[in-house]
């Protein structure tokens, strides 16, 4: 947690995996209470998991301040939106590759967040699929036409080579796993990231 409160990062993201929607298992919202007092940054919570209505309590009670869940993973997704915001917690919806990005189109008005995958959940370290930065360039042509207020995420293969391709297409947020951690200087990429230069 070092490591990410000393690079200029400006949230803390979290990837909860449940060994069903994806095939890994990560940690709980018991993890996250316990690592909340390690930053002051915003924790950003991606639930890749089955049933998410039945964690937005704990996840909200552990610290979140961003709650995010899979539209693949919830039948009652606009009821879900409104759980979180009922605990007083910024709203997500995330969506799979295979997803197509029009399926958001009802609740847009409603979500402070939309968080892209440009890779299939479950592992680090994967290249990123270029149709998914199409579906970023579509939320942020609506985003200015409908006068929506959602942050555009995107999580999944972001690096020094890819970031200004996501960042051309409109996204706000750029999550960075594999390419933070193994970066020689991580103050260098996030400010490569939010800047589109290094500088450290
Ligand atoms: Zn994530």
């Amino acid at each position: 947690m070092e490591k990410i409160n000393d690079s200029q990062s400006d949230w803390v993201h979290l990837d909860v995996m449940d060994g069903s929607f994806v095939p890994e298992i990560t940690f709980g919202s018991k993890f996250v209470a316990d690592i909340r007092g390690c930053s002051a940054l915003p924790f950003d919570t991606h639930l890749m998991i089955d049933h998410p209505e039945r964690m937005i309590e704990g996840f909200a009670q552990a610290g979140s301040d961003w709650i995010s869940f899979h539209l693949e993973a919830a039948v009652h997704a606009h009821r879900v939106i409104q759980q979180i915001r009922s605990y007083g917690k910024k709203a997500g919806i995330s969506i799979v590759p295979s997803t197509p990005v029009h399926a958001l189109l009802p609740m847009l008005g409603e979500l402070d967040l939309i968080l892209i995958m440009t890779v299939n959940p479950g592992y680090g370290g994967q290249a990123m699929l270029d149709f998914c930065v199409d579906k970023i360039r579509w939320l942020d042509e609506i985003r200015r036409e409908q006068g929506h207020r959602y942050l555009i995420s995107v999580d999944g293969g972001v690096n020094n080579d890819t970031v200004d391709v996501v960042r051309n297409a409109g996204v706000d947020i750029a999550v960075a796993g594999s390419a933070f951690f193994q970066a020689a200087d991580p103050q260098a990429l996030v400010s490569r990231f939010k800047y589109g230069r290094a500088e450290s």
